[in-house]
């Protein structure tokens, strides 16, 4: 089946920005859902999705990242094909608008998977992609956040796609959580913890601190229980209550499996979510 499905991050929020957060998923699942129905790749239809959200200032990726603690933005993305299992990944990077594009262009690069800091961005020149003065990323927001020491929120923000050719993608984008100190990468910018695909296996984004999901291998430890025999609901599930039990952390996880079977969960407060499928329209998760 056909269909994509996005989440904007596994946390608390504030209830002043709850509709607009709803909206913003929705907005994201149009996007890739244009993708897909045009018989795009489903990798084209996650970067659509996701860069909808980077630029939503209400979300913590692209504009509207945290601060680390020295006050800077450095921000964390990758994303996988199912078909070919190409990878790209980014960490630590500032003033590109979007790091998924930018974790595009080391996928389509090939020589790498995961290149970080300086070197990275120099690839948005190359690749025709929107860069920015690094504060022009910073909103009001994040500056209070950061000023008033605001325990980490969860908004990272990622998609997972099937095409109508039956190939699978996710991808992920973070500006990581507050406070963070510079040159800390999270499960966002890791394959296998944040971030898999596999035509075979399923696909998967995670959300929630990087650190436990990092540990635990999160997207790839859920597909694994699919290849095991749950099915997508159970293992998103599975994989979050393996996830509280081992390292005590509450997060979130969206996956699909090979045909496309939409498996969605959180043991946080919120994580806004959506998506769409060939059988019917945008449904929007609580
Ligand atoms: N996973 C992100 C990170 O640790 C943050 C989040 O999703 O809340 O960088």
């Amino acid at each position: 089946m056909t269909v994509i499905a996005v989440h904007g991050g596994a946390g608390a929020e504030s209830p002043a920005d709850r509709p607009a957060r709803r909206d913003g998923v929705a907005r994201a699942v149009e996007a890739g859902w244009a993708v897909l129905d045009a018989g795009g790749h489903a990798l084209d239809a996650v970067i659509a999705a996701v860069a909808v959200l980077e630029d939503d200032p209400l979300f913590n990726a692209g504009l509207g990242s945290v601060l680390t603690v020295e006050g800077v933005v450095e921000m964390d993305a990758s994303l996988m094909a199912g078909d070919t299992l190409q990878a790209g990944a980014v960490g630590a990077v500032t003033g590109v608008r979007n790091p998924v594009r930018l974790a595009r262009a080391v996928l389509d690069e090939g020589r790498e998977v995961f290149l970080v800091g300086e070197p990275a961005e120099r690839l948005a020149g190359r690749h025709g992609l929107a860069t920015c003065a690094p504060d022009a990323l910073i909103t009001e927001e994040a500056r209070r956040r950061w000023r008033e020491r605001l325990a980490p929120g969860g908004e990272t923000v990622g998609a997972v796609a099937r095409d109508t050719a039956g190939r699978l993608a996710a991808a992920t984008s973070t500006g990581g959580v507050t406070g963070k100190r510079r040159g800390r990468l999270g499960d966002s910018a890791v394959i296998g913890a944040g971030t898999y695909a596999d035509d075979t296996l399923g696909a998967g984004s995670a959300t929630g601190p990087g650190e436990a999901i990092i540990r635990l291998c999160l997207v790839r430890t859920a597909l694994e229980l699919i290849a095991r025999g749950a099915d997508a609901p159970g293992a998103a599930a599975e994989s979050l209550a393996l996830l509280q039990r081992r390292l005590g952390a509450t997060a979130g996880i969206i996956l699909l499996d090979p045909r496309g079977q939409v498996g969605m969960a959180r043991t946080t407060e919120s994580m806004p979510a959506a998506y769409r499928s060939a059988t019917g329209a945008t449904v929007v998760l609580d």
